[in-house]
């Protein structure tokens, strides 16, 4: 790897300045936490499937007209994505009830929500993340009135896509987080999905077994937790068929890695 500015070291992935102004290379670890860095583990494997799955995902959306700051896959780690300012909100969309809805609102887990329901936390791991209403985001100043009504319309469009997708594979999207950033081009400023998209922040369920195929199994200790996600990213078509099972570390289509 060539050496180069690290800009920013987080749970699941490092910056790295880019080789152009106005571009980060985003490196995809494979380190998971959860519980707010209490649990740590390593999944061999997982950083290259969520490289693979989030490139899926983001180029899916570039090509529905949702922005985002993708500009390409370098390697079987590395993205080139646009540097953005990260707004300081944790987006969460939920279509099901579970995780913490469930326990805060004492929904049933798995029961269909009456409509997609969207949720601000602030970016914040001292205080845990907490649940944030508009009224904090604008007295704070994390965003203005006419940001969350962006961040909530490109939510939702993210949501439509994302659940047409999974669903098309017999996966049910129960709930996912997504991040947005500011770009600024002179003048003008708008905001684009950014971080990751992967099972790392979606909650995904088989629409026939109900198998959990995200990081609620390494939350919840149910193992198997890179299997899942290859069979996350087999059916969306990342992973050839005939080099999908059986395999100790992930099998990828394109031959061009590094
Ligand atoms: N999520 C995430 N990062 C976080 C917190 C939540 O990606 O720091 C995702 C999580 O994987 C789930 C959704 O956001 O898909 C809703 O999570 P929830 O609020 O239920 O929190 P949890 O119970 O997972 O902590």
């Amino acid at each position: 790897m060539a050496r180069r500015k690290q800009i920013y070291e987080g749970k699941a992935k490092i910056l790295f300045e880019g080789p152009e102004p106005g571009t980060i290379i985003q490196y995809f670890k494979d380190d998971a936490t959860a519980f707010n860095n209490q649990k740590k583990a390593v999944l061999e494997g997982k950083g290259v499937l969520n490289n693979r799955i989030s490139e899926f995902i983001m180029t899916g959306l570039e090509r529905i007209g949702v922005p985002t700051h993708f500009i390409r896959r370098l390697n079987m780690r590395e993205q080139l994505v646009r540097h953005v300012e990260i707004v300081p909100l944790e987006v969460v969309v939920r279509n099901y009830a579970a995780g913490s809805i469930a326990k805060r609102l004492g929904v049933e887990e798995g029961a269909a929500l009456p409509r997609s329901i969207i949720e601000f936390y602030f970016k914040n791991d001292d205080l845990g993340d907490p649940l944030v209403s508009e009224e904090h985001i604008t007295a704070f100043n994390w965003a203005n009135p006419q940001e969350i009504d962006d961040m909530m319309a490109l939510a939702l469009r993210v949501n439509d896509f994302l659940s047409g997708l999974f669903a098309g594979v017999g996966i049910r999207l129960v709930d996912f987080k997504v991040e947005f950033g500011r770009q600024y081009e002179g003048e003008m400023m708008r905001l684009i999905v950014a971080d990751e998209i992967s099972p790392d922040s979606c909650r995904l369920w088989d629409m026939e077994t109900g198998d959990i195929m995200d990081k609620d199994r390494f939350r919840k200790d149910l193992g198997d937790v890179t299997d899942a996600y290859r069979e996350v990213a087999r059916r969306l078509g990342v992973l050839r068929e005939t080099e999908s099972s059986g395999q100790t570390g992930p099998v990828l289509v394109s031959d061009n890695e590094k």
